[in-house]
């Protein structure tokens, strides 16, 4: 029997209707290496309280970085500090992760809680790391980056 490896990944790239418009983000490839991949999947935004579907939130005061460092907040566009439920999302996932056992974690891209280069963050450059990325990163997890449409990069990681 093959020994599969845990990876933690963002609900929505497996197909789960937890975006904040209650669509998902089904990535083809990650199916076809199931055989390797023991799925652990989780939405930090769901996890941290939040209601599907949801208005969407921005980063105002910097990126995911400066969130964990309480100088930062997730502003939706309706005007509600929804930080406290993006921060209790960071951590669930990262103890499911712990649980688990996981060392990798593929995460959707674009995302203010998931995404390495999310566009809905408030630093110079345009984009910014997401919350539960830059937990994650910070606790030593290796994090990569999926988009919906890109190939799952297999090489090296098993
Ligand atoms: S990107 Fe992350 S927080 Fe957003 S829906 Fe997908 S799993 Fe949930």
């Amino acid at each position: 029997m093959t020994h599969k490896v845990p990876v933690l990944i963002s609900a929505c790239l497996l197909g789960i209707r937890c975006r904040y418009d209650q669509d998902h983000a089904l990535n083809q490839s990650l199916l076809d290496h199931f055989d390797h991949i023991q799925p652990v999947p989780v939405c930090p935004e769901q996890l941290g309280g939040l209601p599907t579907p949801r208005p969407p939130a921005d980063i105002k005061g910097g990126d995911g970085r400066d969130v964990l460092e309480g100088r930062g907040r997730l502003i939706t566009c309706e005007g509600q500090d929804v930080t406290e439920q993006f921060l209790r999302g960071a951590r669930e996932a990262v103890r499911i992760a712990e649980l688990s056992g996981v060392r990798l974690a593929l995460m959707k891209d674009k995302s203010p809680s998931c995404g390495l280069n999310t566009p809905h963050c408030d630093k110079p450059e345009g984009h910014g790391i997401g919350v539960t990325a830059a937990l994650l990163i910070s606790r030593g997890f290796h994090v990569i980056e999926l988009a919906k449409g890109s190939q799952f990069p297999k090489a090296g990681l098993f």
